[in-house]
């Protein structure tokens, strides 16, 4: 069995769909169910025998220890976090709480299980800590892509609270010997994304006739990677990474926002044209830019290709046509997670909201 953090969230939940897709080995999701975290996203799992979910805060010093203790897992991958650079903004206890607090409880944790295992089990052991390019700061235009050996400068709260994660992470290695591995990946898009990150706001905004905001010029670059490349890269780092290094995780597809919000209006206006045929594009407009927005962000993903043979299977114009369409057969999604509907069915099932 693996334990998976964060497993209803955005990726969390794809790797948890794509890991039972690929193999039988059990899943135990531990997912504090925050506005984030969404258990629509495991409803096809609901039934399965090799999924366990268990509603539980990583940062929970007495919860943890004792999953480790009952299911035993031989990984964690540990995706649980407060993901979102503007929330961060405005408000970053949350941020220190989960994303540096949190993190320290499940390797502590994550320690002391590693310590009764017994030979070949303790061997095989790995906690894998899914982290993100921001930690690394930002680029200008001519600079050469992120390494692995890039120095850190996080500019957010949010990736100053990853950096600090990866720290403890690294320490966790070098001091007490913990078979760890980091992945420092680019922004993911796809199903199942929360409607506040780009694409999927760009989408139903569009869909619902809202202005589609861009902040400031547009001109902001990332590197773009589709979650299942995302997902499939972890496998593999999972797989035959080697203990107290790191991966970086990218698809090499450099787009600035303004180009991507473009892509995404063309496609809808070929799947689902306005009822009035105009462009979406005309629904495009500009707003105030986000302090501190860091300027490009670029992943060099060689070492994963080199050393462990992943390459992303997707192309940018593949993935998001996909994601495109997956919003648009999936409409009861978007408005459960936008109406709060998703909310009540948690309180149901589990007693609280
Ligand atoms: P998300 O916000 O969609 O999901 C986070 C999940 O973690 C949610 O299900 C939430 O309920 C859960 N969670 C939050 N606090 C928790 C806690 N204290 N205890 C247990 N569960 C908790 O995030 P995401 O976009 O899926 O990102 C997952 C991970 O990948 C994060 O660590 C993020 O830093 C990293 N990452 C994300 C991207 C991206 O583009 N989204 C890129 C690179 C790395």
């Amino acid at each position: 069995m693996i334990l998976v953090t964060g497993g209803a969230g955005f990726i969390g939940a794809n790797f948890v769909l794509d890991w039972l897709a690929h193999s039988d080995e059990p899943v135990l999701t531990l997912d504090k169910l925050t506005y984030a975290g969404n258990l629509e996203n495991l409803r096809s799992l609901e039934g399965d025998a090799r999924h366990v979910f268990v509603q539980g805060d990583i940062a929970d010093a007495a919860l943890v220890p004792a999953l480790l203790a009952q299911y035993r897992p031989r990984a964690i991958v540990h995706f649980a976090a407060e993901s979102h650079v503007d929330r961060s903004i405005h408000g970053p206890a949350d941020f220190i709480q989960t994303n540096i607090v949190g993190t320290f409880n499940l390797l502590e944790a994550a320690r002391q299980h590693w310590l009764t295992l017994e030979g070949a089990h303790r061997q095989a052991f790995r906690f894998l800590h899914v982290s993100t390019d921001e930690v690394y700061g930002t680029l200008s235009a001519s600079d050469p892509a992120f390494t692995e050996t890039k120095a850190y400068e996080p500019n957010s709260p949010y990736s100053a609270s990853k950096a600090a994660s990866d720290h403890l992470v690294r320490a966790w290695f070098h001091t007490y010997g913990l078979p760890v591995l980091t992945t420092n990946c680019s922004n993911n898009y796809g199903p199942h994304h929360f409607p506040e990150k780009l694409i999927p706001l760009v989408i139903t905004h569009a869909l619902a006739g809202k202005p589609l905001p861009i902040y400031g010029d547009g001109l902001q670059i990332r590197d773009w990677l589709y979650v299942k490349d995302h997902c499939s890269g972890i496998r593999r780092v999972l797989e035959a990474g080697t203990p107290g290094e790191t991966y970086n995780i990218g698809g090499h597809n450099e787009m600035a926002n303004i180009d991507i919000v473009q892509r995404i209006c063309a496609l809808l206006d070929e799947l689902r044209p306005r009822s009035d045929g105009q462009p979406y594009a005309r629904q495009i407009s500009y707003v105030k830019d986000r302090p501190g927005h860091d300027r490009r962000y670029a992943i060099d993903a060689r070492k994963m290709q080199q050393e462990l043979g992943w390459t992303p299977a997707e192309t940018f114009d593949s993935g998001i046509r996909k994601t495109v369409q997956w919003y648009l057969e999936h409409p009861d999604w978007v408005q459960n997670v936008q109406s709060g509907a998703y909310r009540d069915w948690v309180a149901t099932q589990y007693g609280q909201a």
